[in-house]
């Protein structure tokens, strides 16, 4: 094959746009394709961890990332049923390791912005929205892919390798016929948001996880569009009431009496309602293509992990593909990028968003308070306590992962 001297990438989210600007930045020419006209600015990921926030700092993210966000050093487990807060965790604890000792509450699509201005004065950066990758086959030289504009026409675009950081719904991942095993949970999630001001009313921290036997939730504040402050309340829906249902207002001031009962009815502002996934590919590579971010694992949002864990899969690709770009063994190269991140996005990302899902949901009561206990334990005691931060900031993973051989 024939190949341009590029690296493709479908998907400009927050994963396929930082993995473009760390390769554009090292002087790799990169194509992105989007299927999108737009960014999307629905409510999904609205937490980067100070693990993120250190690896973004070279690609020129993190000052400016600080100044559209919050800083949230603080996190809290709340039990609804004995109104009383179970844990409070604080990143300064671990500043020791962390440059950045804060999680920073910014809205996804502000993350994407952020990288795509950056990216786009640069000679090696070209971004072609309203391109949906269909089709791609691949040889010892190179990949070929198809993309269609919305009026049906297709293009033909070539490059060294692919990266596919095109979402949980990957045609790259489906197009290698890459197995995605695990299970879908039974509940949808939908997030609500309100300018309920929840710090000043109840004393929560701008990151909060409530833990109910029937209604579990999660509170997190984000800046809002015009820094004004939103409140995100995160519920199950349980059972298959019709999605108008679940989204009327009626609905979901039930959810919020159940939840937050301070000062209802709450304004709400904008609503989502979507199904959660535990899955994790078979492999995250094959041939010249390999696979970042939701593309190669979803997870459910406890945690706040799904963006996080996939911005540091592209950059580790990307340093990857840099060193293949100048010559070395590609195949070696990302069978490593396979093993570093694989598994570990199993150890981490998975375990520790199904344990949270599983210490909120825990309706037996013995159980649940055993549970609450061990972490209360956990926020007091000193070497327990750090553990779970190095894990929670993911701070741990990436360690772990990058001295995988
Ligand atoms: C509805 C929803 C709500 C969420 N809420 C939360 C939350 O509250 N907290 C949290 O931590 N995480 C949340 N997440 C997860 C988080 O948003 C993801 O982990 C994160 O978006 C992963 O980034 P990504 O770049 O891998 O994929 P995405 O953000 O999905 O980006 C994929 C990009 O690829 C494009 N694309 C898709 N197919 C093609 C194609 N064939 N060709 C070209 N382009 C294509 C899409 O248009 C999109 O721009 C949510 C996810 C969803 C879907």
């Amino acid at each position: 094959m024939n190949v341009d001297d590029c690296v493709l990438i479908a998907g400009a989210g927050p994963v396929g746009m930082t993995t473009a600007l760390a390769l554009a930045k090292a002087g790799i020419p990169v194509k992105v394709f989007d299927a999108l006209a737009e960014i999307p600015t629905d409510h999904r990921a609205s937490t980067l961890h100070p693990s993120t926030l250190m690896l973004v700092e070279e690609l020129g993210m993190t000052e400016i990332l600080i100044n559209r966000g919050i800083e949230s050093p603080l996190f809290q487990w709340r039990d609804r049923a004995t109104d009383r807060i179970v844990a409070e965790f604080d990143y300064r604890d671990i500043s020791d390791v962390l440059k950045f000792p804060y999680a920073l509450q910014v809205e996804q699509h502000k993350t994407i912005e952020v990288a795509r201005d950056l990216a786009l004065p640069m000679d090696t950066f070209t971004l072609t929205r309203e391109r949906e990758l269909v089709d791609l086959r691949q040889d010892d030289e190179g990949v070929e892919i198809k993309v269609q504009a919305p009026d049906g026409s297709m293009e033909t675009h070539s490059g060294r390798f692919l990266v596919g950081a095109d979402g949980g719904r990957s045609i790259v991942r489906k197009q290698l016929g890459i197995d995605f095993p695990g299970f879908t949970w039974g509940e949808r999630f939908i997030i609500v948001s309100t300018y309920y001001d929840f710090e000043e009313a109840a004393g929560y921290r701008y990151r909060n996880y409530v833990a109910h036997p029937v209604q579990w939730c999660a509170m997190i504040k984000v800046p809002g569009d015009e820094d004004e402050g939103v409140w995100r309340a995160l519920f199950p829906a349980f059972g298959d009431a019709p999605d108008e249902h679940v989204l009327s207002d009626e609905w979901i001031q039930a959810r919020f009496a159940e939840c937050y009962p301070y000062d209802p009815p709450y304004d709400l502002l904008h609503r989502n309602l979507y199904s959660v996934h535990q899955r994790v590919a078979e492999t995250f590579s094959k041939g010249r293509v390999a696979m970042a971010g939701d593309a190669a694992h979803v997870n459910n949002p406890l945690g706040g992990m799904g963006m996080n864990s996939g911005i540091h899969d592209g950059l580790n690709l990307a340093q990857k593909l840099v060193e293949a770009w100048h010559g070395a063994d590609h195949e070696a190269l990302l069978a490593r990028y396979d093993r570093q991140r694989r598994p570990t996005a199993e150890k981490y990302v998975q375990a520790q968003s199904i344990a949270n899902k599983k210490l909120l949901e825990e309706n037996d009561p013995e159980a649940r308070e055993k549970r609450l206990k061990e972490l209360e334990f956990t926020a007091t005691d000193v070497s327990a306590k750090r553990a779970y931060l190095l894990r929670a900031s993911l701070v741990q993973m990436v360690e772990e992962a990058n001295a995988i051989e």
